[in-house]
């Protein structure tokens, strides 16, 4: 009989599911059919109105695992009655409180729920001004709406939801204090729901802080790499990098890229090197203003931009589901960050593929990586010759003096023609 059980259970598709019909057509035209693991587990418990804590791989769909059921919640609660903000979910970054903010809108779009996304970098006006209409779900980064409740823009009195997205990256970027303070604001009566990525000591701690018999929903807590993702390791001098990037992107040139960097210097010069080889890309990072960051990741979504050249800013959270390839162009110091690194592709249920340059002074990055994903990563096959096949090619001429002989040669041929 529990086989049978067991099987009712996989079949669980999002049309069976106990929540509101606006909200399975929005699914239905998402192409959202059955959920995801961590889907699976969470949004039966959150519609029942338990505290959850939920660690799940990158990629794995943890947002709509809270925004389903929180919807479902708001639209059978005070039906018709407006009253103010009742879900809050807490982000760390302003690209992640607009994609989660958009999550959200575009879930919701056939209801009457209104979910607005508010950051910082941005003018406060506009954001004031929306804010005294109708918002019942409120996406922010901490930095702006303290700056909003303290000038009494937002009233968070009546929530009734807190979330708290990418936990791990709010201790990360030192926003304990803030999430103590959130709490301190709001109802205690509340529901809590905690994503995380990865988990440790500190997010235990943070999480017990907050909630008191949270639920805690692991998916494969071993290994914290996604497992759509395949990774490759490519031995290559730190000088010589610039070519194999530029092989890389002719070869596969329908394909997009999300590079990372170690700096916003490396990032531009990498763009540099790529302009002089006529391959178009753009740069990435945290010293852009933030207006232009928002332009620039909405025409990578919209595959106007092809290849990224990013410093880490663009490791967490950020979901463009088109990309296929990351390459780690410098090998992250922080084991922690390949992992948020890799999970930019091979999303939902897309493959992809993770390719690191690794310089000779890079190996002990390297070694760190294994250590904390417990994997040896293949190294990514070459035959003899092809490294220096790669350098060889590169349009870089000015820097290959093989080949400004080799053009020469081919000058002093033609003349003997001519
Ligand atoms: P996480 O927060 O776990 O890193 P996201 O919530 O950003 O992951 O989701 C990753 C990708 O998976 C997104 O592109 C999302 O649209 C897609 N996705 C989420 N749930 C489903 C589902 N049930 N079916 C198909 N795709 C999904
Ligand atoms: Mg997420």
């Amino acid at each position: 009989m529990k086989f049978g059980v067991f099987l009712a259970l996989i079949k669980m598709k999002f049309s069976d599911y106990p929540i509101a019909q606006a909200i399975k057509d929005q699914l239905n035209q998402l192409e959202f059919k059955k959920p995801t693991d961590i889907q699976f587990k969470s949004i039966p418990a959150i519609l029942k109105g338990e505290d959850v804590m939920a660690i799940a791989q990158t990629g794995t769909g943890k947002t709509a695992a809270f925004v389903v059921p929180l919807l479902d919640h708001l639209i059978r609660k005070h039906r018709g009655s407006y009253k103010g903000i009742r879900t809050l979910v807490m982000v760390p970054t302003r690209e992640l409180a607009q994609q989660i903010n958009e999550v959200f809108n575009t879930i919701a779009k056939k209801t009457e729920i209104k979910s607005f996304g508010l950051y910082g970098g941005v003018e406060q006006e506009q954001q004031i001004k929306r804010l005294s209409k109708k918002v019942d779900v409120l996406v922010a980064t901490p930095g702006r709406m303290f700056d909003l409740i303290a000038q009494g823009a937002i009233d968070v009195s009546r929530v009734e939801h807190l979330v708290l997205d990418e936990a791990d990256l709010m201790l990360d970027m030192g926003f304990k204090k803030d999430i103590d303070d959130i709490v301190k604001k709001i109802p205690k009566n509340r529901q809590t729901l905690f994503f995380t990525a990865t988990i440790d000591k500190k997010i235990k701690s943070l999480a017990y802080s907050v909630v008191k018999d949270a639920l805690r929903i692991q998916i494969s807590p071993k290994n914290p790499v996604a497992k759509n993702v395949d990774h490759a390791v490519l031995f290559v001098e730190m000088d010589d990098k610039r070519f194999f990037l530029e092989n890389i992107l002719k070869e596969y040139e329908e394909d997009k890229f999300l590079v990372f960097v170690r700096t916003k210097v490396r990032a531009e010069r990498v763009v540099g090197a790529m302009d002089r080889v006529e391959m178009p890309t753009r740069f990435f990072h945290g010293g852009l203003e933030q207006s232009e960051r928002f332009q620039i990741l909405d025409a990578f979504r919209k595959d106007e931009i092809r290849v990224l050249v990013t410093t880490d800013v663009a490791a967490r959270g950020i979901d463009i589901p088109s990309v296929k390839y990351v390459i780690n162009y410098d090998m992250p110091d922080d084991p922690e960050n390949y992992v948020h690194r890799c999970g930019r592709c091979g999303r939902g249920r897309n493959r992809g593929q993770a390719l690191s340059f690794c310089s000779p002074s890079e190996k002990e990055f390297l070694a760190q990586v294994e250590e904390y994903t417990g994997e040896t990563i293949e190294q990514y096959e070459m035959e003899p010759g092809d490294y220096s096949a790669i350098m060889f090619d590169s349009d870089d001429a000015s820097n290959n003096w093989q080949k400004l002989l080799d053009e020469d040669n081919d000058f002093n041929n033609k003349k003997d023609e001519w």
